[in-house]
């Protein structure tokens, strides 16, 4: 059995995942929170799961990061770079 199978709260039943990396809040939140949305095909109860952040590898470094976030190795490099004037 796969080990992505999610239970039911209320009846037990097996979550059937109904959207993937659902985006949600964009205009009430400064970052968008991404959910996966699962359904109880048998009660209908509606469960939201944090959806891993998607990854990128930053052109400049190359350290792996969530997409929708800068890369902190290159914004600390930057940062540093104003304040000491390489
Ligand atoms: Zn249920
Ligand atoms: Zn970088």
């Amino acid at each position: 059995m796969s080990e992505s199978v999610k239970k039911c709260t209320v009846c037990g039943g097996e979550l059937e995942q109904s959207k993937s990396s659902y985006a949600m809040g964009s205009h009430l939140f400064a970052d968008r929170i991404h959910v996966d949305i699962y359904t109880c095909p048998q009660c209908g109860h509606v469960e939201l799961f944090a959806a891993k952040p998607e990854l990128v590898n930053c052109p400049q470094c190359g350290t792996p990061h969530p997409a929708n976030e800068k890369c902190p190795i290159c914004a600390l490099d930057t940062v540093l770079d104003g304040k000491y004037g390489r």
